[in-house]
């Protein structure tokens, strides 16, 4: 079993179909959504964790991408601008998950590990330079 990460935008016509339903029943696959969002013009944006066989998330895959859903496992609702971080360590005691950590406690420089962060967006409140932001 492995889980992917993945940041999935759903143009306006496929906002309203199953899809999820489905990746579950017929790909047997786990589903943890972070964040979900329908926006004014009725795009949708899906942050989620894929959790299954690796064979059963291809083809559940390859069976969203028959939607016209755009995937992307690079591109993640939240990100850190590592040129805005001055490493001042505010953020550290906000984080739930400590997908923001110190990388060098010598040199106290902070990294952002993107596979533990769940989306909480405390970060976004509590960077007082606007290191951390939202994809949506
Ligand atoms: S969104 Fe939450 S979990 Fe993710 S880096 Fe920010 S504070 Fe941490
Ligand atoms: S609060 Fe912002 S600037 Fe300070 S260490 Fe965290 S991400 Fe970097």
């Amino acid at each position: 079993m492995i889980t992917r990460k993945l940041f999935l935008h759903f143009p306006k016509c496929e906002t309203e179909k199953p899809i999820v339903y489905h990746l579950v029943k017929d790909y047997r696959l786990i589903i943890n959504i972070f964040r979900a969002k329908v926006t004014p013009d009725e795009e949708g944006y899906l942050v989620l964790d894929v959790t299954g066989e690796e064979a059963d998330i291809e083809r559940g895959m390859e069976f969203v991408k028959g939607f016209d859903v755009t995937i992307d496992p690079v591109n993640k609702g939240v990100r850190w601008n590592q040129e805005r971080c001055t490493h001042c360590g505010n953020c550290l005691g906000h984080c739930p998950t400590h997908a923001l950590r110190l990388g060098d406690a010598a040199a106290r420089t902070l990294v952002f590990v993107e596979e533990a962060c769940i989306e909480c967006l405390s970060c976004l409140g509590n960077c007082p330079f606007g290191a951390c932001s939202s994809a949506f």
